[in-house]
């Protein structure tokens, strides 16, 4: 009997993850992407596989899972990665009630509140003087996003087959048929991962759908002297604000109503400050966020200089020498949910929205889907 076929639209890591997945499940993939390679949120990211940022129970069950993907398809390729843990740093007594909340009430067995003296042996780059303590997760890993993203087609076609079509934007879809440049092509089922760009195919679903866009300023170091490593990947306390992981705990409104007065314009730019080194030593720092369906094309300079400020307040490395700047879009759901999964007609599947957690999330999101 043949094989049922798929199209997948879009090379990003969504839509690697559903090419994976539906060829687990024994179909016949073609993967359409509009640039020769990803050039899409995927690769603009800090490559954090964050497990600590999702609230145990389904989610953290399913970052895990991506983590286990992750790893075992970046060792059969031989892709750069490294198994970090995370810290979160907290130097105010508010950030440290929500750590304390967090360990009382989550109850994952990798995460433990380390002392000061014990969060700077995890990592040197965390400045000791008025720090409270951390946040240990074991779980994080770190995986080079845009090595990883343009690596990645190549083992999922040895592996599994998969037929990548790049330079190549898909127009339309009416299932069964996709068309894309002059060709038609036609499979039983079409998932659409088209991040961003959710304007072109079935422009009706997404002008009703929960979704909105968010750009994100980023910045990357020159590769740190002398193989300097950061040990884990680490945050700070306005990073609370912004993760599932820590949302329903009480000690956060007090937090929030603190950083009201303390921080009003990182609020206002949704700053906080995410870092993690990569296999050649640089360091991306970042970010921003800005919402809505048409955003800024520029970069503000005052708002990196806000992520460098916040930076400066809880971690140093030996050289901060910037070498790159960049800005990064995804998509969001906009009513609480952690990705949009809609069925626009019978056989097609559009899934997207899963906002700053798609690193972590897709791989796991896509097998379950697909199952
Ligand atoms: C700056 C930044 C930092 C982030 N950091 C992290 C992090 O550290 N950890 C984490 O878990 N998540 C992080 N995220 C979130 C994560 O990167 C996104 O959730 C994820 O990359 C979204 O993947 P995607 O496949 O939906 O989108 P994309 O990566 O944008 O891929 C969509 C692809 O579809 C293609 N496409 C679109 N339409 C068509 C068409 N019609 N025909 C053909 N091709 C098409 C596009 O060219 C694109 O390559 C970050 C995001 C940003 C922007």
């Amino acid at each position: 009997m043949a094989k049922p076929s798929a199209i997948v639209v879009g090379a990003g890591i969504v839509g690697l993850a559903a090419a994976r997945a539906l060829a687990v499940k024994g179909y016949d993939v073609t993967v359409f992407e509009r640039h020769p390679k990803a050039i899409g949120a995927s690769i603009r990211n800090f490559g954090m596989v964050w497990p600590i940022g999702q609230p145990n129970g389904h989610l953290y069950t399913r970052a895990m899972r991506s983590r286990e993907i992750w790893k075992s398809l970046l060792t059969e390729a031989g892709i750069w990665h490294r198994k970090t843990g995370s810290l979160l740093a907290a130097r105010l007594p508010e950030e440290m009630a929500v750590l304390e909340e967090f360990m009382q009430k989550d109850g994952r067995s990798t995460a433990r509140l380390l002392s000061a003296a014990q969060a700077v042996e995890q990592s040197p780059a965390l400045k000791a003087d008025g720090l409270l303590g951390a946040l240990w997760s074991d779980d994080e890993m770190i995986v080079d996003p845009r090595e990883a993203i343009r690596l990645l087609p190549a083992l999922l076609t040895e592996k599994y087959g998969i037929h990548f079509i790049f330079g190549q934007v898909v127009n339309r879809v009416k299932h069964p048929a996709v068309w894309a440049g002059t060709q038609r092509y036609q499979a039983d089922e079409v998932w659409i991962c088209s991040g961003q760009d959710f304007e072109t195919l079935y422009p009706e679903v997404f002008n009703s759908a929960p979704i909105t866009k968010c750009k994100l300023q980023m910045m990357r170091t020159t590769a740190q002297p002398n193989n300097w490593n950061i040990g884990a990947s680490l945050s700070a306390g306005l990073t609370l604000i912004h993760y599932r992981a820590f949302e329903n705990l009480e000690s956060l409104a007090p937090l929030k109503t603190l950083y009201a007065a303390r921080y009003p314009e990182h609020l206002a730019h949704g700053v906080h400050v995410l870092v993690s080194q990569n296999g050649m030593g640089e360091i991306t720092l970042g970010d921003t966020h800005e919402y809505g369906l048409h955003l800024d094309p520029f970069d503000q300079q005052s708002l990196n200089d806000l992520v460098l400020g916040y930076l400066s307040e809880f971690a140093m490395f030996p050289e901060i020498k910037i070498a790159e700047y960049w800005n990064g879009t995804y998509a969001k759901c906009t009513d609480g949910n952690t990705e949009y999964v809609g069925r626009p007609e019978p056989g097609v599947v559009v899934v997207n929205g899963l906002g700053g957690a798609g690193m972590t999330m897709s791989f796991g999101l896509l097998e379950e889907l697909v199952r």
